[in-house]
């Protein structure tokens, strides 16, 4: 049983993946090492890797198993177990390592992190550049790249680790990013091709900072700055900048992003197979009730031409949160939507909530996060099974690009709820989902009611009951959907 899941496993992940190539700098000339990305992760092939870094790897094809040996270290991998061995010491990823052509390959920006100690280099993961950069020099500033963007031009200022900044405009149209405690190759940085953005980057050093100039073609008008993670960055996007027109050469070719409108809708029915969810004293199951509302809702969005919908099961089976991750990301869905039912020893609590990901900021969000990450839980050995943890392990990755428009399409979707049914109306509220933070689009959780409540349990067991649930829930989709493409138009015009 465990091999037939294996095996489907390597199946669903190796019909969707591509070849392709990164470099790493920093190690003499350029090195190739394969790379490959699944449902938005990108994976190399850990042979490549280590053999780059001088490490000697050895394959145990009996037990899926990759030994590696680095810097007096010893690293063992297994295919599709998110749980590896460094020395004696269990660790963990949350995109387990997968099969492709004849090797394994490990997730880039979560194994760079967790092998940080043992490189004794800090390597950034830059994506769209294709590039994993060594910063053997030890300096914490490791590259400026500049974008076109639809409404404006994003630059971003790649770091090896977290440091604060401060970002000011100075006449001749100059954006300064002070970096406290950072580290900067003047030259390197400075070093260049040359850009229809930009005319000029500058790079200095101070005793307890560095500074970034960059001096822009336009006039800055409007800018903002926010820090995002893996990698570590400053990104700071000019709105409006007013280009003098003989410097536009070159401009015009750069092609604004294709509009993508939100028609692919992953409906995720919460548990099945051998994990029941949440069980009613009548004995009604929460995975066969939230698969019903689930398919009720591809039946609506699939009759809606604009909506495709991909459900994560069908029918009464186990599939793993990694595989509903996959699939979600795999399908390049627009809106991931996680339906369950709610439980709690309190026989009176009540009602319907939507939540978000986001890290949980209330005992009764706490709890529902609890119960609904237990089916992860049962996966992970007893010695790293505690909360704390796995707390650790979902706030890891947050996804905060989507917090925005995840809230929002919690806050639709539970109106929608509250205008239709005649139960109490619990509000949207956040929590930290395993499954949630392994997707990359918005996403909620739909909490549709109390399967522990006797009334509601009752209502739960009622197809018309179920039938209003999953019209709100469509309702819902709808109106994010129709409102997400009037910002669009409004952005599109103002451009
Ligand atoms: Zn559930």
């Amino acid at each position: 049983m465990k091999l037939l899941r294996l095996y489907f496993f390597i199946a669903l992940v190796s019909a969707s993946l591509q070849a392709d190539t990164i470099f790493l700098e920093g190690y003499g000339d350029k090195q190739p090492i394969r790379k490959t990305t699944a449902g938005n992760i990108d994976y190399f092939s850990a042979s490549d890797f280590f053999h780059v870094i001088g490490g000697t790897c050895k394959w145990l094809a009996p037990e899926n198993r990759l030994e590696v040996d680095l810097a007096s270290h010893r690293l063992s991998f297994q295919l599709a177990n998110p749980f590896f061995l460094r020395d004696s010491e269990l660790r963990h990823l949350i995109y387990p390592p997968i099969y492709y052509v004849d090797d394994i390959y490990l997730p880039v920006d979560e194994s760079l992190r967790l092998l940080e100690d043992i490189l004794g280099q800090v390597l950034v993961y830059d994506r769209r550049q294709r590039a994993l950069v060594a910063t053997s020099s030890g300096n914490s500033i490791v590259r400026v790249t500049v974008e076109q963007k639809l409404n404006g031009i994003l630059l971003e200022i790649v770091l090896t680790e977290r440091l604060e900044y401060d970002v000011f405009v100075t006449e001749g149209n100059w954006i300064n990013v002070t970096i406290i405690g950072g580290t900067v190759d003047i030259d390197q940085i400075a070093r260049r091709r040359s850009l229809p953005q930009v005319r000029r980057i500058r790079a200095f050093q101070f005793e307890n900072s560095a500074q970034v100039s960059i001096k822009m073609r336009g006039k800055v008008k409007e800018y903002h700055h926010n820090y995002a993670a893996a990698p570590h960055r400053i990104q700071i996007s000019i709105e409006d900048l007013e280009f003098e027109p003989e410097e536009l050469e070159g401009f015009a070719d750069v092609q604004p992003k294709e509009y993508d409108a939100i028609d692919i809708i992953v409906i995720d029915a919460g548990h099945g197979g051998r994990y029941d969810g949440a069980v009613g004293k009548g004995g009604l199951r929460e995975k066969d009730v939230v698969l019903d509302i689930s398919l009720r809702l591809e039946e609506l969005l699939d009759r809606d031409l604009r909506f495709t919908p991909v459900l994560t099961r069908r029918k009464d089976m186990t599939v793993e949160l990694e595989q509903r991750a996959l699939i979600a990301n795999d399908a390049r869905g627009d809106l991931f939507v996680s339906i369950h039912v709610n439980s709690s020893k309190k026989r009176k609590a009540n009602g319907c909530e939507t939540f978000f990901l986001a890290a949980a900021t209330n005992d009764e969000a706490r709890v529902t996060e609890l119960l609904e990450n237990s089916d992860f839980q049962l996966e992970l050995p007893e010695a790293s099974s505690g909360n704390k943890d796995l707390d650790f392990i979902v706030m890891d990755l947050l996804q905060t690009e989507y917090v925005h428009q995840s809230r929002q399409l919690a806050e639709i979707i539970q109106g929608c709820l509250q205008a239709r049914l005649n139960i109490k109306s619990r509000g949207i509220n956040q929590a930290g989902f395993a499954v949630l933070n392994r997707v990359n689009m918005p996403s909620v959780l739909v909490e549709c009611a109390f399967i522990s409540n006797k009334v509601e349990e009752k209502l739960l067991g009622q197809a018309d009951f179920r039938q209003a649930i999953t019209e709100s829930i469509y309702q819902g989709i709808v109106h994010f959907a129709e409102l997400y493409d009037r910002e669009k138009e409004i952005n599109a015009i103002s451009r």
